[in-house]
This record gives structure tokens, C-alpha cells and sequence, in this order.
């Protein structure tokens, strides 16, 4: 009897959580509604087919497959809308950062940003919204901006699968934001105010 009360008890207060979460992380700029019809972006040219944002390129494959599909089907001209990466451009709005810190990685800056801008190109294959926004670089640390969270995680795995160091990941509760602060030295410097935040990685190799 305990039990069943215990279950209940834990189901309703997990769907509680859920709905009290979601609207406070929702994505500001991705709507769920699907735009009518097929839009192009007027800066990026990224095009939206059935709610989905792809390259050029992809969407061209994809027009030219619908169309050998229904030959003869009445095809709609395409329409302009901003896709969201171009308006978090605009707003100055990024949903993840990557913190590089430490000095090993300035020895190999280049690969470092070669393997950073490789690692967008892979994820626009899968998303064409997960972009590099803009970089802030300073004396004591160099900051990418990305659009999406999901990005920014990415980044931070194959910056440590590469070049070692030692990777944190501290993920915002009101926003859907991704803060990740990849230490190229691979010591213990980041340290949260509140001792939040993971870490992974081991010591760089000198
Ligand atoms: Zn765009």
C-alpha cells in the first residue's frame, strides 16, 4: 500500500517538473509551428522544407527528389523568411559558448580552430542551425558563441578527444544555454561559485 502510494506519488510530481520546466527553456527562436509552404533565408539562403532548415544545397536535392516524385505537381515559388541562426546573428543572441583556457593550445591555435570549424561543417550536415556565431578572443581566454547547445557540447568532446585537457559543462536552468569551458592544461583552474558543473578529461600531455 506504501508502495503504490510512493509510485503515484513520484509519476505525478515528475509530470509536475515537466510541464513547470519546458516553457522556460524553450527555444525563443524556434516556434513549434511549421512555416506554410518552402522559405529560403534572404542572408544565409538556408531553406525551410516541412519545418526543417537545410543548406542550399541539401534542399536543392531535396527539390529536385519531390519533383521526380510529382512531375507534374504545381510547385509553390519559394518565399523569404530569416531562418533563426540569422536572427540570433542579428540579435546578438548565442544559446552556447566554448571557453577555451590554458596555455597548451596556443602551441597548436591552428588545428584548434581548423578542428572547431570541421566540427560545425559535420554537425550542418545534421542541422544546419548549429553554427559558429562570432569569437571574442582575450589575454586570458578565447570565447566561440554557437547558436544552439547542442553545438557548443559537440565542440567541447572533440576539442578533448583531440588535444586532451579537460572539459566542464555547466548548462543553464532558465534558458537553453550551454556554457563549456574546455582547459587545455588539463589542472583544475574552473571552479563554479556554487561547485556546480561537470568535469571530464585528464591531464593534458606536456
Ligand atoms: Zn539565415
Amino acid at each position: 500500500m506504501l508502495n503504490q502510494r510512493h509510485t503515484r506519488y513520484t509519476k505525478l510530481k515528475k509530470s509536475d517538473e515537466r510541464q513547470f520546466r519546458s516553457p522556460r527553456r524553450a527555444d525563443p527562436y524556434r516556434a513549434d509551428s511549421k512555416p506554410a509552404g518552402v522559405n529560403q533565408c534572404p542572408h544565409c539562403h538556408s531553406v525551410n522544407i516541412r519545418g526543417k532548415w537545410l543548406s542550399e544545397r541539401q534542399a536543392g536535392l531535396e527539390i529536385a527528389k519531390m519533383r521526380k516524385l510529382l512531375p507534374f505537381g504545381v510547385y509553390e515559388p519559394l518565399l523569404q523568411l530569416n531562418c533563426p541562426a540569422c536572427l540570433q546573428q542579428r540579435d546578438h543572441y548565442a544559446q552556447g559558448v566554448v571557453e577555451i583556457r590554458g596555455t597548451h593550445w596556443r602551441e597548436r591555435a591552428i588545428q584548434v580552430f581548423e578542428t572547431l570549424a570541421k566540427t560545425e561543417l559535420i554537425s550542418r550536415v545534421r542541422n544546419d542551425q548549429e553554427r559558429i556565431l562570432w569569437t571574442n578572443d582575450t589575454h586570458q581566454n578565447t570565447k566561440i558563441y554557437v547558436t544552439l547547445p547542442e553545438l557548443a557540447r559537440q565542440m567541447g568532446r572533440i576539442l578533448q578527444r583531440s588535444f586532451k585537457g579537460k572539459t566542464h559543462y555547466i548548462r543553464s536552468t532558465e534558458e537553453p544555454f550551454l556554457r563549456v569551458v574546455w582547459d587545455s592544461d588539463g589542472e583544475v583552474i574552473y571552479s563554479h561559485p556554487l561547485g556546480r558543473g561537470r568535469a571530464r578529461g585528464r591531464k593534458a600531455i606536456a
